[in-house]
């Protein structure tokens, strides 16, 4: 048994659990999606001892030294006193300015946040529906004019997605936490050869970081891949395409699998054919889990630099498991 505080209540965790699970049988609620140490929602700042590092995976290196874990995958080898994340994490409840469809399957979210919500396009934040609690991460496809526009894949029997389709209408209140990540544009950066690849909704990052470097004046030459099984999963085509015909150095690479040859229009095969200069590219890679890792992985193991490769797998959320 190890004994946390959490401000101030003394909670007891068993041999081998979570700090996540040992809060939530004491009956207190912490944020929580994906329950792999990848969305961040459930992130925690240890006010006393280090936390095991398995729990700082993926932090930035500040906050792993101010003592903030995720919840979730930190398994307490002693005593220790937690509080909520507070300072590197905002909470703000915002309107629902908009609810449209960009595709048959995508809805494009506005949220007012009034400007409040401090973020980078590109990164992603924790979206609470406060009536159901059902919690989940979504990328941040840009933060202009007040509002902050995200992109949703809807799932047939997708709880936040059949919300968000079925249930939300102009001026509802949600409630968004954040924002983590590091895919966002750098304005350092500006002659930087960019590739921006991504399946699915993946692309809502993409265009985030898209629109802040074309704002920013962006001077290297960017391409942008973006996966699908077939055309129906493409979107924002035509304004791809648009600014394809209109800014010359930026290219538009729709990868569609091909029924006929499997392997034909694979997104990582289409990238590592025509990527030849990895060393010199920041990349951005954001969608499907299992794809997103073997890119970075191939990336890397082709002569891409680590530290150049900003990758955000669309881990999907777990349910806690029935105790
Ligand atoms: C860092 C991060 C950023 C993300 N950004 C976005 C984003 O910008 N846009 C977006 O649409 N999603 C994004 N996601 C995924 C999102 O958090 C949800 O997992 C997704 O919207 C499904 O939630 P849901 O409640 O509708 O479905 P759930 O109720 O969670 O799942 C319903 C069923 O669908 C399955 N499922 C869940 N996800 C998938 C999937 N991708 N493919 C196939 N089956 C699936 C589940 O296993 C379950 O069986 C992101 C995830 C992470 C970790």
């Amino acid at each position: 048994m190890v004994e946390l505080t959490f401000e101030g209540v003394e909670v007891h965790a068993a041999e081998g659990q979570t700090v996540l699970s040992a809060l939530e049988d004491a009956g207190i609620p912490l944020d929580c999606a994906c329950r792999a140490g990848i969305c961040q929602s459930c992130l925690v700042q240890s006010l006393d001892a280090p936390p095991p590092p398995a729990a700082q995976a993926g932090l930035p290196r500040a906050m792993a030294m101010d003592g903030y874990f995720m919840a979730c995958v930190c398994v307490p080898e002693g005593p220790l006193t937690i509080g909520r994340a507070g300072k590197a994490r905002q909470r703000l409840d915002v309107t629902v300015r908009a609810v449209e469809r960009l595709s048959p399957t995508v809805v494009r979210l506005l949220l007012d946040d009034g400007g409040r919500f401090q973020c980078h396009p590109g990164q992603f934040l924790t979206l609470i529906h406060p009536a159901s609690g059902v919690t989940r991460s979504y990328s941040i496809a840009g933060n202009a004019d007040g509002a902050l526009e995200l992109h949703l894949r809807i799932l047939p029997e997708g709880r936040m997605s059949r919300l968000v389709a079925d249930d939300l209408s102009p001026d509802d209140v949600m409630t968004i936490a954040g924002p983590s990540g590091s895919c966002f544009y750098d304005p350092a950066d500006r002659d930087q050869r960019i590739v921006l690849a991504g399946t699915g909704t993946g692309l809502a990052p993409l265009w985030g970081i898209l629109q802040d470097a074309l704002r920013h004046g962006h001077r290297g030459p960017i391409s942008l891949y973006h996966g699908a099984l077939d055309r129906s999963g493409l979107y924002l085509v035509e304004a791809l395409e648009s600014l394809e015909a209109e800014r010359p150095g930026f290219r538009y690479v729709p990868c569609l699998r091909d029924a006929e040859d499997p392997a034909g229009g694979d997104l990582w095969a289409v990238v590592s054919e025509l990527e030849t200069d990895l060393r010199a590219t920041t990349f951005f890679l954001c969608g499907d889990e299992l794809l997103i890792r073997r890119m970075k992985r191939g990336l890397f193991m082709a002569g891409a630099r680590l530290d150049q490769i900003h990758a955000d797998p669309f881990t999907p959320a777990q349910a806690r498991a029935a105790s």
